[in-house]
C-alpha cells in the first residue's frame, strides 16, 4: 500500500511547515486533494493516516480530502467529459484525438494549528 509512504511523506511535511512557521500548539486540520487519476485511494489515506499520526504533531488532527476530478477534452467531437479513470479515447465518440486534463495531482491544501 504505497499510501503509508504518501502519509509518513505529508506528515513529514506538515510537521515541517508548522515548525518553520513557528507554530507551537496541535495540529488540528489537514486538508489534502487526492486527484481522482494520482492514483492513490483517499480510503487507504485515511486508513493510513489514522494509523501513523499517534504521536507526532498531527495527532486528533481532522483530515479533509477532496477528490478532484479529471476531465477529457475530444478534439474530434469538441466534448469534454469528466472522468474517473484515464482513458486513451474519447467517452462520447470513440476519438483518439483526446487530452486529459486535471486529477493527477496529489497536494497539500492548508494545515490548521491550535494556538
Ligand atoms: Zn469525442
Amino acid at each position: 500500500m504505497h499510501e503509508l509512504s504518501i502519509v509518513e511523506a505529508l506528515i513529514e511535511q506538515v510537521t515541517g511547515e508548522v515548525e518553520q512557521a513557528g507554530a507551537r500548539g496541535p495540529v488540528t486540520r489537514v486538508h489534502l486533494a487526492v486527484g481522482r487519476l494520482s492514483g492513490a485511494h483517499p480510503e487507504s489515506i485515511r486508513f493510513a493516516f489514522e494509523l501513523l499520526v499517534p504521536g507526532t504533531r498531527l495527532e486528533g488532527a481532522r483530515l479533509r480530502i477532496d477528490e478532484p476530478r479529471a476531465v477529457c477534452r475530444c478534439d474530434d467531437c469538441r466534448a469534454s467529459t469528466e472522468i474517473e479513470e484515464f482513458v486513451v479515447a474519447c467517452p462520447a465518440c470513440d476519438g483518439r484525438r483526446v487530452v486529459i486534463e486535471g486529477g493527477r495531482d496529489l497536494m497539500l491544501q492548508t494545515i490548521e494549528v491550535e494556538n
